[in-house]
């Protein structure tokens, strides 16, 4: 049996299998639940070091991905082991002096020149925890205790090499990283070429191409008394969206925040103290700490976290695992850290039994330090919001209601005339990061497979 499948290697089912078969549609397999993965074994286990190479990408004519564009066709791939394959290329990889034919359709059929399942789950998990940690979580006080003018600088010298050619390189790139999407386009299109015609099992509802999920941090008191000024703007176009507040921070106006569950909204917990520690601590740290959050965790219905300062790590979405739906704390690329961290897709996406929703459009927060202006931040973002409508995916967008970020009246204004251009757009899916959460949970149903499915 082994020995008769042609082309892609696509059986037993492993944990690379079914990352892939959940971003694309393969057969229905009804019985085979989702969550029953034993918990964690989709992460693999801390990475060696990689490198990675970035390589132009030539396809023949089916296999192109239509979405590809010339200013981020940049593929960066960890390609160790490739083999070398007799046959008509179908992808062709240059990059570093080399040519390596990635795809090839040889006497067996179609074959990948490397382990496509392992490829792609490096892509999404060597980067997507901050392993190290930073500087700036040893900061004895709270970011909002420097003066916002130092701040700014500090800021920028943290994240100085965020826009320079230096990293523009580093793997995931920023704004926008292709790889792991035109992997997945790969795998499909092969499976297309190869004859297979499972139905599709659409990634969105209502016959929608993308989602778009609006959020925002609440770091301080202060950022609590300027709720209403973006919630307004959002009901006003007929929108809602979550609120990731601290659990004991500053002292929660329960009032404000379950007139906002009342009118549709969401709310969800960004960790306990903001204090940058949360994510290094040990698993019994930070389940006390996360614990310690109950009361607001129940009272305001919270089903999902956001790690302050996107500091994330195993340990600690282990210990989110324990106590809500789904995680936020991922970004595909980018953080106010810079380039070269997050799971480099813009898809949800499932570690240990833990759904996670990357946050996938640049936070407001590190562009307006680095003195980006408001339009060019909305043009930033409706770029990125493009392209993951363009791939399907989901736009995770987060403000910050700050005196000193989105609650800025400059910004306020440039929100409402984002919100305006987005609301109009009849392809996107409006959804709470908790609607997503679920969706995708309920989705994965349908879209698991056996490898007995398919021959
Ligand atoms: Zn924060």
């Amino acid at each position: 049996m082994e020995s008769a499948r042609p082309g892609v290697d696509l059986s037993p089912m492993s944990a690379a299998d079914q990352l892939l078969s959940e971003f694309w549609w393969p057969t229905a397999h009804a019985g085979d639940a989702l969550g029953d993965s034993p918990g964690g074994s989709r992460v693999p286990v801390r990475h060696q070091s990689t490198s990675w190479v970035p390589l132009h990408l030539s396809f023949v004519e089916a296999m192109r991905p239509p979405w590809l564009e010339e200013d981020n066709a940049l593929v960066m791939m960890p390609l160790a082991d490739c083999k070398d394959l007799l046959g008509e290329p179908l992808v062709v990889g240059k990059g570093s002096g080399r040519q390596i034919p990635l795809v090839v359709h040889g006497r067996h059929g179609i074959a990948f020149a490397f382990d496509l399942g392992a490829t792609l789950e490096q892509m999404l998990f060597a980067r997507a925890f901050t392993e190290r940690r930073p500087l700036i979580s040893y900061l004895p006080f709270h970011y909002h205790r420097i003066p916002p003018r130092v701040r700014a600088s500090l800021g920028k010298m943290l994240r100085g090499t965020l826009y320079s050619g230096k990293r523009r390189s580093a793997y995931p790139q920023w704004p926008i990283e292709p790889s792991v999407e035109v992997l997945r386009w790969l795998w499909y299109q092969t499976r297309k070429l190869e004859g297979h015609r499972e139905p599709p099992v659409p990634f969105w509802p209502e016959g929608r191409r993308y989602a778009v999920v609006l959020t925002h941090d609440v770091d301080t008191a202060q950022g609590q008394e300027n709720i209403r000024r973006l919630a307004d703007l959002e009901e006003a176009h007929g929108l809602r969206s979550c609120w990731y507040v601290t659990g004991r921070h500053y002292v929660l106006d329960y009032d404000l925040l379950q007139a906002l569950l009342r009118t549709g909204h969401e709310i969800g917990l960004h960790g306990d103290t903001h204090d940058s520690t949360l994510a290094f601590g040990s698993a019994e740290t930070i389940r006390k700490r996360l614990e310690a959050c109950r009361e607001p965790v129940s009272r305001l219905a919270m089903k999902g976290f956001r790690s302050p300062y996107f500091f994330r790590t195993r340990t600690l979405l282990r210990e989110v695992e324990q106590q809500f739906m789904y995680d936020s704390s991922i970004p595909d690329t980018g953080s106010f850290l810079g380039a070269g961290t997050g799971c480099g897709s813009v898809f949800p996406l499932a570690v240990g039994g833990l759904q996670v929703i990357p946050t996938t459009v640049p936070p407001d927060g590190a562009l307006l330090a680095d003195s980006w202006t408001p339009e060019e931040i909305i043009e930033l973002w409706l770029r990125k919001i493009r392209w993951i409508k363009a791939v399907g995916g989901v736009a995770v967008v987060l403000t910050h209601p700050e005196p000193e970020m989105s609650a800025r009246r400059d910004m306020v204004d440039a929100y409402g005339a984002f919100l305006q251009r987005l609301k109009a757009d009849q392809d996107a899916w409006f959804a709470l990061p908790r609607e997503v959460a679920r969706h995708w949970r309920l989705r994965g149903r349908e879209t698991s497979w056996h490898a007995t499915s398919m021959s």
